[in-house]
């Protein structure tokens, strides 16, 4: 049995990644030596990955994103160096970005409407594939996967570049003795016609190369036509998609391929139960003599290594693989199927559990009632209660939580972090930013105002350093766009307050004004979506528990006269399965958390946010979501979002976004008006509020000015203009 690995992390165990690209950016290196450096980097990787593995696909540095490096590779964009490349990715004329299938990994979104005149014809001498160029085994995303992502196609279009691109690729691969190709939309609900169009396209690869074509995330719906296509081997997610294994052991695998069977998974930290790896080795050896054994989805959604992470308990520590201990683990099974003897080192995940839990929270979950998941006063009850204790204007303007983070406001946490201020001290600096916001928002005019979130680091690991059950990292840092990175925490154990998180920053912001203060937290289902989970209970009971300690959150606002709370949910539509079948079953949970966590009195108006998916689509669960207010990105669709709020008789308060946060440019006041106009063919006047699309650390002070003056502006024209309508 043969081991095989693709897409470990790029990073780096020093995060040499991030910081060499942003010294180009920041022209400290040259083009040259970023290349020479991203080379060496990724050698430095593959050594690790040759380690322990047999096969390890190569080619996979990119300089940017893959899914832009598919658009070069076609010759649908041509940038002629790396300059012109970034600006595909950052800037003015960036691409649209988009969340990577249902995880936290982004990809730029290349749109047929918008480009220039292009040639579909083979790229690959272009200087951003140098790393394809030069590898041996190379790795290519599928032209299927690269068109079903991108915008703008119908489907003749879609056909013809499909067959076209086929095409370019047998091109492409005839310098290479194997290839690697990654189809990860096989995984989507494919439709029938679009089966055809694969097998049609795809029976025209050259049968002279070694094709190996890798599916991960999920099932695919249509095994049986990959196994008359024209490929080596073919590659299967056996831990997200358990439909697969079903599959071949039900019908047989062709004898003339290999099956790459994705058996360590590469988006969860747990160790691999190796005892019914090798159980299902055995069966499916019953079937086909030719496998390899591989990682069940791309490795980088994981950090690079547990083994250097301080702080962590030993028990739980031996419990968790990254993606260098999952070629370890791949290596071991290997070992075992040959009956040699590995290393076991005690990971007892049974014993851990039974050691932190946690019986009163297990009990609140299990003494849930359908009552605590339904309000006990109507929205539109509750609307008149809050209306009369808020008492605010037609078109309230808000902002979505965080503003500006300084570099003064990260030194300043860093060195709290690294003992050299006191937590007074640190709590002393956080109190001044709050008191000059709150300041610069009343001198601004907004009506509910924010404390800006110049404690918190991420809006997930905030709130795992102040709960049980969480355990956070030191290193553990994952690539989610570009050179950004974060650090997923780890819920290992049941989940409860360790106190009050987020009350003492709130109560004070609020104290230093009359206007309302937003209590600002983050939902269970993003929690969820952006931390590893633990497997051994359901997912939805871990949701609960979330829910409950940010209830108790809550509670603690409304002793402490906080009024208005956001509940941001943006990871809502990532968290939902890739098919669309499991969906009902996603959701029903989903919703029942937040509407647990924001169980609360009437007299609180309940804010959430979501940003940056695609939202239409998902409208009839978010209006099953009980909350008063949602603020929701609609500015780079020019507002058309709203249109999808009209299907549902949407009868709740909308916060559209009329600023696009992500541009540092100033915002086009008729543009906001235009935005405005659409909305109120939906939504009652009295119903909309005016926001941003998101937060805003991202941005510099000297940037939000001029949009969240505009946007006032146009508030106050807009109650003049309704005032005696
Ligand atoms: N309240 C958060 C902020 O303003 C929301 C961030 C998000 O939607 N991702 O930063
Ligand atoms: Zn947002």
């Amino acid at each position: 049995m043969i081991t095989y690995i693709y897409g470990y992390p790029r990073l780096g165990s020093k995060r040499e990644y991030k910081f060499l690209i942003e010294k180009f950016w920041k022209k400290v290196i040259s083009q040259k030596e970023l290349i020479d450096e991203l080379s060496s980097l990724e050698e430095k990787n593959r050594n690790e990955c040759t380690k322990f593995i047999d096969k390890v696909v190569e080619g996979e540095m990119t300089f940017y994103s893959e899914i832009l490096d598919t658009a070069i590779l076609f010759g649908i964009l041509n940038p002629k160096n790396l300059e012109e490349y970034y600006e595909f990715c950052r800037g003015k004329n960036a691409l649209e970005m988009k969340k990577w299938f249902n995880t936290n990994y982004h990809y730029l979104v290349v749109d047929f409407n918008k480009l220039d005149k292009f040639e579909l014809k083979n790229n690959l001498d272009n200087i951003a594939l140098i790393f394809k160029k030069k590898a041996k085994f190379p790795s290519f995303i599928g032209p299927y996967t690269f068109l079903k992502l991108s915008k703008g196609l119908d489907i003749n279009s879609f056909k013809k570049y499909l067959f076209d691109m086929i095409e370019i690729l047998n091109g492409i691969i005839s310098k290479y003795d194997e290839v690697h190709i990654e189809e990860p939309a096989f995984v989507f609900e494919v439709s029938q016609d679009e089966v055809k169009l694969i097998k049609e396209a795809y029976s025209k690869l050259d049968k002279g190369r070694k094709v190996y074509l890798v599916s991960y995330y999920d099932s695919v719906d249509f095994i049986d036509v990959l196994y008359d296509l024209p490929f080596y081997g073919l590659g299967f997610d056996f831990i997200r998609g358990e439909e697969n294994l079903e599959f071949i052991l039900k019908n047989k695998f062709p004898k003339d391929k290999v099956l790459i069977a994705g058996v360590v998974d590469g988006r969860n930290i747990w160790k691999t139960n190796l005892k019914n790896v090798l159980e299902i080795l055995i069966k499916l050896k019953n079937i086909t003599e030719n496998i390899f054994i591989s990682n069940a989805a791309p490795l980088y959604h994981l950090p690079i290594s547990i083994f250097y992470e301080e702080g962590i308990p030993q028990d739980i520590k031996r419990c968790i693989c990254f993606a260098k201990e999952r070629l370890e683990e791949l290596k071991n099974i290997k070992k075992l199927t040959l009956k040699e003897d590995i290393f076991d080192d005690n990971c007892d995940l049974e014993k851990i559990i039974d050691k932190y839990k946690n019986e009163e929270v297990k009990n609140r979950v299990k003494n849930l009632s359908p009552n605590d998941f339904i309000k006990q006063v109507s929205y539109r009850d509750r609307r008149e209660i809050q209306k009369n204790i808020l008492n605010l204007p037609i078109f309230p303007t808000t902002t979505i939580g965080s503003f500006p983070q300084s570099e003064e406001v990260r030194s300043k946490r860093n060195e709290y972090i690294n003992g050299k201020i006191s937590y007074d001290d640190y709590e002393k600096f956080i109190f001044n930013q709050i008191d000059k916001l709150i300041e610069y928002q009343e001198s601004l005019g907004l009506d509910v105002l924010v404390h800006g979130e110049f404690e918190r680091t991420d809006m997930v690991e905030f709130f795992a350093f102040k709960m049980n059950g969480f355990l956070t990292t030191k290193n553990g840092w994952v690539l989610s766009y570009g050179t950004r990175v974060y650090r997923p925490p780890i819920i290992y154990a049941d989940v409860s307050r360790k106190g009050p998180m987020t009350i003492n920053e709130i109560t004070y912001a609020q104290s230093k004004t009359k206007k309302p203060v937003k209590g600002m937290l983050t939902g269970p289902v993003t929690i969820l979506a952006w931390s590893f989970n633990r497997e051994d209970i359901p997912i939805y009971e871990v949701a609960y528990q979330i829910a409950l300690a940010l209830k108790e959150e809550i509670e603690d606002y409304e002793k402490n006269g906080i009024k208005i709370v956001q509940v941001d949910e943006p990871a809502f539509r990532e968290k939902a399965p890739i098919k669309k079948r499991k969906w009902d079953e996603y959701f029903e949970w989903a919703i029942k958390a937040f509407n647990l966590a924001t169980n609360t009195k009437p007299e609180t108006q309940i804010h959430t946010h979501m940003c940056y998916s695609e939202f239409s689509e998902i409208i009839k669960y978010i209006n099953l979501l009980d909350f008063d207010v949602i603020t929701i990105e609609s500015s780079r669709s020019k507002g058309e979002i709203i249109n999808a709020f009209k299907n549902i008789n949407f009868e709740k308060q909308i916060g559209i976004g009329v600023w696009d946060i992500h541009s540092p440019s100033n915002i086009d006041k008729k543009e906001v008006f235009q935005i405005v106009e659409r909305v109120l063919n939906v939504v009652p006047y009295t119903n909309i509020w005016l926001n941003p699309d998101c937060g805003l650390k991202t941005r510099r002070w000297e940037e939000i000015n001029q949009p969240l003056q505009t946007i006032i502006e146009v508030a106050n024209v807009l109650r003049k203009k309704f005032k005696d309508t």
